[in-house]
């Protein structure tokens, strides 16, 4: 996964991706800002969902905690949550043979 992230997304501060299943929080992923970004395969369902997340959360890993906390406010609306949203939708990585705009509205 990793490997597939640095070359579709370039590269990121993030050195692992681990992946837990775990009912609390109720999130699919999460960057920590350090260098882990986590996966939560409770909540994934589909591999499509995974792509997302990972896209999401990569994005998050090639920006800084410096400027997210500028953000406000921190969690829906900051602006970097927006630039991480519009990644993931994008189309640049989705994997062949996966279009995001067959399931999204
Ligand atoms: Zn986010």
């Amino acid at each position: 996964m990793l490997q597939w992230c640095q070359r579709r997304l370039g590269p990121s501060r993030c050195r692992t991706i681990r992946v837990v299943d775990r009912a609390r929080p109720e999130y699919y992923g999460w960057w920590d800002w350090d260098r882990t970004i986590w996966i939560n395969v409770r909540w994934i369902k589909s591999r499509t969902q995974l792509y997302r997340v990972l896209a999401h959360e990569w994005t998050h890993a090639q920006q800084r905690w410096r400027d997210y906390k500028k953000g406000i406010p921190l969690g829906e609306g900051n602006p970097l949550e927006i630039e991480a949203r519009k990644r993931e939708r994008s189309l640049e990585f989705w994997p062949a043979g996966i279009a995001p705009h067959k399931l999204r509205k």
